[in-house]
């Protein structure tokens, strides 16, 4: 194993830096003297851990903020550039690679397209390839990437790294972590993809501050990430959370699961668009018509929406249908979980306030006490970025998260 790529990661590892290095972290910029307030350390404990930081290029000093009269107070921050992660997020129909920074900002970014012809083995392979191609093209030394995360749809084993079953690629037990630390000699953190978006909303999304929260991925599949007293709730064998495959319609079509009726095939993308086809073919007149041209493949989370703001009352109805749908999924959720904040990501919450409003109304209505009817519900503030920025902050929270001191080897 190369010592020194695990070391750049382990060394951020010890109590006191970690304390330290999260607080310069979520205050954007601290001196030393605040922090040992905040910390309780002493200034001499301050002091030796900031030179380490220093000296490992963690942080850096500079001149800045109030200072009330006499010398400006000396200010640390994460030198967020000078460490990198590598963030991947497997979708159905494509794979997207981006590197960030320490502060979960994309310095770099790409996609490859996938389908289902695609082996295990070949899955491992372009990740590997399209890592080492993302670093190179960056420019920058390959032991300055300290970590690989994944955010994989389907079930994830995350304590082994494997993924043990994406229905939607048709694979299975891909020891993902095993592989590529071997290949790529770095960390590698494997994650359900519901689970990392809604690790990354809590870190620097709309999460920030809600100890209790899930989050909903809503795209091709439907899925949630459990996240209480911050930590992600995983369940027995990581199953928890897959809440597009609970049923939604006794007698509905048939799922990618094998199931009839699950919640992803009224409110998916699959859904959406065999609602808007349905619709359609009974010659109903809709703006949809004409922007797919005849090809209803062209129908999209993306594309109705477009129709939704003409004011198109098919598109309306179809995402308040879905909307209707996901809200009493996650009036069932509130009910099971009673999480202080529910966040609705992926591809086709960007229709916002079409989908939103009738979760919304659904959960008002519906909810068992009044406490539970105000449960915020709010759109992903991480937008089309959020599966990638969770897959980084599988690594990036292991690094700032003070509980993981000493519970946990590296690798
Ligand atoms: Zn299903």
């Amino acid at each position: 194993m190369a010592s020194h790529l695990v070391g750049s990661f382990q060394l951020m590892k010890s109590l006191n830096r970690s304390l330290i290095l999260n607080i310069i972290r979520s205050t954007g910029g601290i001196s030393r003297a605040e922090i040992a307030k905040k910390t309780k350390l002493t200034p001499p404990t301050v002091t030796n851990i900031a030179s380490e930081l220093l000296n490992d290029g963690l942080v850096v000093e500079g001149q800045q903020g109030p200072s009330s009269g006499g010398r400006k107070p000396i200010i640390l921050r994460i030198n967020s550039r000078n460490f990198f992660v590598a963030g991947i997020d497997v979708g159905v129909s494509k794979i997207r690679f981006a590197l960030t920074d320490l502060e979960a900002q994309i310095v770099l970014q790409n996609t490859i397209p996938i389908d289902d012809s695609m082996t295990e083995e070949d899955f491992v392979q372009i990740i590997i390839r399209e890592i080492l191609r993302l670093v190179e093209t960056a420019a920058i030394p390959k032991d300055k990437l300290i970590g690989i995360g994944i955010g994989m749809h389907g079930i994830v084993n995350s304590s082994k790294g494997v993924a043990l079953f994406a229905p939607n690629l048709n694979l299975k037990n891909i020891p993902l972590k095993e592989r590529l630390e071997e290949e790529l000699l770095v960390p590698v953190r494997v994650e359900n993809d519901a689970r990392a978006m809604a690790l990354g909303e809590s870190w620097f999304g709309n999460g920030v501050g809600a100890e209790d929260l899930i989050c909903i991925n809503v795209g091709y599949g439907i899925g949630a990430g459990i996240l209480m007293n911050n930590e992600l709730f995983r369940g027995r064998h990581g199953l928890a959370g897959e809440i597009g495959h609970t049923v939604a319609d006794l007698n509905g079509t048939k799922c990618t699961c094998g199931n009839y009726g699950c919640l992803q095939t009224v409110a998916g993308h699959d859904g959406l668009k065999r609602a808007a086809m349905r619709e359609i073919s009974f010659g109903r007149k809709t703006l949809i018509t004409d922007l797919i041209n005849g090809d209803e493949n062209k129908i999209s989370g993306e594309l109705l929406h477009k129709a939704a703001l003409q004011g198109d009352e098919l598109a309306i109805e179809i995402f308040r249908d879905a909307g209707r749908y996901i809200g009493t999924a996650v009036t069932n959720l509130i009910h099971i979980m009673n999480p202080s904040k529910i966040i609705i990501g992926g591809g086709i919450s960007k229709a916002g306030p079409f989908l939103l409003d009738p979760i919304r109304e659904v959960v008002k209505q519906r909810a068992l006490d009044e406490e539970a009817k105000e449960t915020v519900i709010v759109q992903s503030g991480l937008g089309d970025e959020a599966a990638l920025i969770g897959a980084a902050t599988l690594v990036l929270a292991e690094m700032f998260a003070v509980q993981y001191q000493n519970q946990k080897e590296i690798l």
